[in-house]
């Protein structure tokens, strides 16, 4: 055998005399394995395979991760630019519509601002197809008592539940857990509830209702959870037997249709908005992927981004197609506040259904830690969703310079986990370690 084409997996094959090893979209999370154990970067290991083996590695992407292009940048890496895109297929014409705007002057149809509302006629008429991106499954993220505000919550989990119109039931996104659909408040009795928020579900009701002749899919983890389904939606949309997907993130896989001339994103702000220093970065990728979708040879695609910020950089370089803006823009705050690729990230994440138990284990771990890490140890502080399947959650943060030898970092953490195993009291809290998060 002379090729291998393989999954993340793949890397750990008993090669002998490998010569060259591609990563292609390297910045996709899904190379990292998360659980169960070991948690590990396939595009990581692959560096250090290569690195071993002494053969070559290129790492392919058109968003590249920031770590990766700051290796390229600094000449750790060489960096090697495509100057076109494949078959010279022009880039989209990308359009920045307010929606707050659109709200205020009572436009909006539906959730959907006039302006993408047209662009999606002027498809259907043309013949073309569309696809509409909402990175939330489910019909809305939570129900909502309008008289006392009160939000169906999972009782294994602190997290609302989402309401999913098809199968009519709550579901926890984190745990599975489903629930009847309540019609009257458990907290006043009222029975004025109402949807939040706004999933894939309910984007296709409201397509069928202002487009009663499109024919519509939904592509998520809902209706495509099996590699079949999955098939069968993408190619229903390439044979043309629908017109329009709705769907998560999941339309962005390097999906290619001949017939596909317009891109719609229903709120950008959600992503802009999610609490983590990647969150810009995944934008900008996430964008500029689903974007790349539209348009093929013949023509040029257009995408229409809604979004109450329109005036946001990240959008801004999304629109000029501006990698290395978005790349330079980011690694002073990087720097600023001790992110990658400055230094080195490590969470320890500890759980126990004994918050008490939980905290004191948490507290003392941190602790000795600080003794030799000082600042560099943070927390523990609870994460945003601080409860799952009854587990209470804590993590701690230990950022540190690359010049500080993570062997030595690695046995430290290890040596004041041993001493929490020892400690009878303390043994009940489970913990993961989770080099370079994502
Ligand atoms: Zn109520
Ligand atoms: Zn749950």
């Amino acid at each position: 055998m002379d090729v291998v084409l393989g999954v993340r997996s793949s890397i750990f094959l008993p090669f002998d005399n490998l010569g060259l090893i591609v990563v292609d979209e390297e910045h996709e999370n899904s190379y990292k394995q998360q659980n169960p154990d070991p948690r590990y970067n396939a595009r990581d290991i692959a560096i250090v395979l290569a690195t071993i083996h002494k053969c070559k590695i290129i790492l392919g992407s058109a968003t590249p991760s920031v770590e990766s292009y700051y290796n390229a940048d600094s000449g750790k890496y060489h960096l090697v630019e495509l100057g076109e895109r494949y078959g010279k297929v022009e880039l989209p014409k990308i359009q920045i519509v307010d929606i707050k705007d659109g709200y205020r002057r009572k436009i909006m149809k539906s959730h959907f601002h006039p302006v993408l509302y047209q662009a999606i006629e002027e498809a259907l008429n043309n013949n073309e197809q569309v696809v509409l991106f909402q990175n939330r499954r489910g019909y809305a993220p939570y129900l909502e008592c309008k008289d006392c505000g009160w939000v169906p919550q999972c009782d294994n989990c602190n997290v609302s539940m989402t309401y999913h119109k098809y199968g009519n039931q709550l579901v926890c996104h984190y745990c599975t857990d489903k629930k009847h659909i309540y019609y009257r408040c458990e907290s006043c009795g009222s029975t004025n509830l109402t949807t939040k928020g706004l999933g894939t579900e309910q984007i296709v009701d409201e397509v069928y209702e202002l487009f009663p002749t499109a024919r519509v899919t939904r592509l998520d983890q809902d209706s495509a959870g099996s590699r079949k389904r999955f098939e069968k939606i993408i190619k229903d949309f390439e044979n043309h037997n629908t017109d329009i997907i709705v769907g998560t993130q999941m339309v962005t896989k390097g999906l290619d249709f001949e017939n596909l001339t317009l891109v719609g994103i229903l709120n950008a702000d959600n992503m802009l908005n999610f609490p983590d220093f990647r969150a810009f970065e995944r934008s900008f990728q996430l964008l500029s992927q689903v974007s790349g979708r539209a348009g093929r040879r013949q023509k040029q695609g257009k995408v229409i981004v809604q979004t109450y910020t329109t005036n946001h950089l990240i959008l801004k370089q999304v629109l000029e197609n501006d990698f290395d803006g978005m790349f330079r823009s980011q690694l002073p705050e990087r720097k600023a506040f001790k992110y990658p690729p400055y230094w080195n990230f490590i969470i320890i994440r500890l759980r126990n259904k004994d918050k008490q138990k939980l905290y004191k284990t948490a507290n003392l771990l941190a602790e000795n830690l600080r003794k030799d890490l000082y600042q560099r140890v943070l927390g523990p502080e609870e994460p945003l969703v601080n409860m799952v399947k009854r587990y209470f959650l804590l993590n701690i943060h230990i950022r540190f310079e690359k010049k500080i030898s993570s062997i030595k970092i690695k046995k430290l953490i290890i040596d004041n986990l041993q001493q929490i195993a020892e400690n009878k009291e303390l043994a009940s809290t489970k913990y993961e370690i989770d080099v370079d998060p994502l």
